[in-house]
This record gives structure tokens, C-alpha cells and sequence, in this order.
């Protein structure tokens, strides 16, 4: 860490992301980062950029995913973690809000849904006898329903919500969580949820997570 500089949840994921593509993955390297990641997550059960900041769903994955390359997701409060981003997923809409009182987002598809794998992993870790094996801890089909019918631009593209303009970050984000709402689990255990018509399913998605 640099001292007196800038530090963030997005720059911690980033460098072990990095690191851990790079073959340079260290306990050494990385000391204190993880209890420092833990210690950003607040009373909401969610993650924030630094201690003491807003759970967010965007730094909340960020977080997550770094513990998750650092073998320590355990110093987190799974539990409240669980409660947070399941509650973020909107009962009307069926799509995820990035914040709590928040509008519903495309994007948040992905940073939060993208937390139900890993939750899901951490927990089976723990041996927690409660857990599916067959669909991840949110409703994969709302989800799909708000992407498909809400966040589809009729000229190509994906967008956050209607009336927003299709831009490739939602088009990107938007899919990841189509993939994520549509398949569960790789090999043996892969099952796939596709709302509607068969040709709503993804091509190439067996294996997302
Ligand atoms: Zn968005």
C-alpha cells in the first residue's frame, strides 16, 4: 500500500486480478489487504470503497472477488452479505439496484447477481447444508425478465433502464448477469434456467461460472 495515497476496494481487486494472472500472487505482496477489504464492509452487510463508506454493489464484488483470489473470503460476514445483496434485488422490476434506496440498474445484473456464485462457493466451503445445488439465492427468473424485456434496445444494445441510451458498459454488464441468471454451477451440476422461449438462452454460456 502506498502510504498517505489513495487506496479503494476497485484498486485492491485490480491488483490481485492482476497478480494472481501474472503468477506473482504472494501472501508477502498482499499482507493486510484482505483484513483491510473485510474492515470495508459495513453495518449494511454490503462492501463500500473504504471503511465507513456505503455498501455498493459495484465495490461489494470488487471486494468479494479480490478475498475470493486471496483465499479469504471467510473474514467477511457471509451472512449479512447474503441478506444485503438479496435484498437488493427488486420485487417489482426483478432487476438489482447498486444501492440500498436506490432505481433499479442493468448493470447491477452483474455486480450483484456476480455475488450469488461467490456466496454461493464461499458457503458450500463452510459445508452449510441449506444451500441449493441446483440455483443460486435469487430469483434467476425476474432477473431475466427485467434484461429481456426492460433493457433491450430494439436497434442493438443493452441499456440500464427504459428511456437510458444503449452504451457498451451496460451491453457488456447487462449479458454478464443474463449468463449468471441463466446457468448455474459448471460440469455435473450445471443447470440452466432460460425464461421463455428456448431462443433467449444464451449461445455459449455453458460453463459462465
Ligand atoms: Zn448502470
Amino acid at each position: 500500500m502506498h502510504v498517505g495515497g489513495e487506496v479503494d476496494v476497485r484498486s485492491a481487486y485490480c491488483a490481485a486480478s492482476v497478480a494472481s494472472l501474472t503468477n506473482i500472487l504472494t501472501p508477502a505482496l498482499f499482507a493486510g489487504t484482505a483484513e483491510w477489504i473485510a474492515r470495508c464492509q459495513n453495518w449494511e452487510g454490503g462492501i463500500g470503497g473504504v471503511p465507513g463508506m456505503e455498501a455498493h454493489g459495484g465495490y461489494t464484488f470488487c471486494g468479494v472477488a479480490a478475498l475470493v483470489i486471496l483465499k479469504q473470503e471467510h473474514l467477511l460476514n457471509l451472512r449479512s452479505l447474503l441478506h444485503w445483496v438479496t435484498s437488493r434485488q427488486m420485487r417489482f422490476e426483478g432487476g438489482f439496484q447498486g444501492r440500498c434506496n436506490k432505481l433499479v440498474d442493468g448493470c447491477y445484473s452483474f455486480w450483484q447477481a456476480g455475488l450469488l456464485p461467490l456466496l454461493h462457493r464461499a458457503l458450500h466451503a463452510k459445508g452449510d447444508p441449506a444451500l441449493s445445488m441446483t440455483h443460486w439465492m435469487f430469483d434467476q427468473s425476474a432477473l431475466q425478465e427485467y434484461i429481456l424485456l426492460c433493457c433491450q434496445c430494439p436497434a442493438g444494445g443493452l441499456l440500464d433502464k427504459p428511456g437510458k441510451s444503449r452504451d457498451f458498459y451496460h451491453t457488456c454488464y447487462c449479458l454478464s448477469g443474463l449468463a449468471i441468471a441463466q446457468h448455474f454451477g459448471s460440469g455435473d451440476l450445471h443447470h440452466e434456467v432460460v425464461l421463455g422461449a428456448p431462443k433467449n438462452r444464451l449461445v455459449g454460456a455453458e460453463r459462465p461460472c
